[in-house]
């Protein structure tokens, strides 16, 4: 079968649990010949097998504990190279004319960086050539080609990127198309259904929600694969790869989806913080702290500074697998900015995790926050800190109670009530309520 040659231009990406073993990539393959069927120019991106990337990055970390960055990429490289071969024969076998290619020969330009490449271009003739002869281009994600002719890998998940980005150069959007992201969830859920199995899938949602929800824990898109579609205004659609179904469309914010001012939770795990009092306002010891922090590379997560009579403190979370790293920092940092002093005190909490309540629906809407307090407070869970963005209201909870929190409130914003059948109680825009 050849492909049309010119209907909309749809970029399929398949992940790695979809493609996991030859019945899921056939699977994957029938969703590439349907869409081919149905008139649309495709370009398939697929991730590796499975836990492909996982056990080469184990097995180069077994032969030296520092592996050179640039044979590591070739390394990881091999996963996608090899799933772009499989789909290739799994299409043909179903009359559909692919070729496979590689990061280098799909046109994907990189940086230099070895691990976390950046894309800065996309050479996409060869792919038009190839649409307007009727041929599928199954791409290799995650990978590309630096200034230097070397194989790059652009990081962890960055396969979805591939996808946006691709459809993103070669007008996907503008042609009708767009990108569809087919992994192992049917969408995007109001909670992750397998801790709450009331939760309801989202037939959309905005990408300024979409990157706040993935930020706080919601694992299903990349984040940088969210900023490029909502920077390139690519469609973007989550599906399961498996499972026909509408999936969850994200998109840039219209006034429709502001009906709800919540639309999501999500929990966060594993959090550990670190808190510092008695630090004396007068030697700014901030910068120094936090750079320390950034030079060693520590993750961290929402900072609090509150004034006392014996100077100020700071609190700050990070993950549990971090926590003693950035202890020792901190700890070294204040030894440097005032030696010998120990009126500085440093200590860690382990056991945390984060709720976040996420809707762009909240910029207008009163309430939300003594909504979400007051169900945490009469469940008797205690908030140990509270952040929030414009469109996200987090609380940090003991972990043995994060779960519990995360049904506590999803209820509070009747989550599971579809929003066709009106708003919940009274937390609508400021101006309907
Ligand atoms: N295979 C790569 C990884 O596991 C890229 C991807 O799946 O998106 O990180
Ligand atoms: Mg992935």
């Amino acid at each position: 079968m050849m492909a049309s040659s010119g209907g909309p231009i749809l970029v399929q990406k398949f992940g790695g649990t979809s493609l996991s073993d030859s019945a899921r990539l056939s699977n994957c393959a029938d969703r590439v010949a349907q869409a081919v069927g149905a008139g649309n120019r495709v370009i398939v991106v697929v991730s590796a097998m499975g836990r492909t990337t996982d056990q080469l990055v184990e097995l180069a970390h077994s032969l030296g504990s520092d592996p050179d960055p640039r044979a590591l990429d070739l390394l990881l490289a091999t996963g996608e190279l090899a799933s772009t071969a499989m789909m290739t024969i799994a299409l043909e076998k179903r009359g559909v004319q692919a070729v496979p290619l590689g990061g280098r020969e799909a046109g994907i330009r990189t940086d230099q960086t070895h691990g976390r490449a950046r894309i800065l271009a996309i050479e996409s003739t060869r792919l038009h050539d190839l649409m307007s002869s009727g041929v599928v281009p199954v791409v290799a994600g995650f990978q590309g080609v630096s200034p230097l002719g070397e194989v790059t890998t652009i990081g962890r998940g960055g396969s979805d990127t591939t996808a946006v980005a691709l459809a993103a150069a070669v007008g996907a959007g503008e042609s009708g198309g767009g990108c569809e992201i087919h992994t192992d969830v049917d969408g995007i859920h109001t909670a992750d259904p397998r801790v709450i199995p009331k939760a309801r899938r989202l037939s959309e949602i905005g990408s300024d929600e979409m990157l706040e929800l993935a930020a706080v824990g919601a694992g299903v898109l990349q984040e940088r694969a969210v900023v490029f579609a909502r920077r390139f205004d690519v469609p973007l659609r989550v599906l399961h790869s498996q499972k026909p179904g509408p999936g969850t469309l994200v998109l840039r914010e219209t006034s429709s989806m502001e009906r709800n001012s919540v639309i999501g939770c999500a929990l966060r795990r594993e959090l550990g913080r670190v808190g510092i009092s008695g630090l004396d306002m007068a030697i700014g010891g901030q910068a120094a702290i936090f750079m320390a922090l950034a030079d060693a590379g520590v993750m961290v997560d929402d900072i609090v500074q509150t004034d006392g009579d014996d100077g100020i403190s700071l609190a700050f979370t990070v993950e549990h697998g971090e926590l003693a790293e950035a202890r020792d920092v901190v700890r070294s940092a204040i030894e440097r900015l005032s030696p010998g002093d120990d009126s500085v005190g440093v200590d860690v909490e382990i056991g945390l995790a984060k709720i976040s309540a996420v809707g762009s629906g909240m910029r207008s809407a009163i309430g939300v926050a003594g909504r979400m307090f007051e169900a945490l407070s009469k469940a008797g869970i205690p908030i140990l800190n509270i952040t929030t963005s414009e469109i996200r209201i987090s609380c940090l909870v003991p972990q043995d109670r994060g779960e519990e929190a995360l049904e506590v409130v999803h209820d509070a914003f009747g989550l599971d009530r579809d929003p066709q059948d009106g708003p919940f109680l009274g937390l609508t825009d400021h101006d309907e309520a």
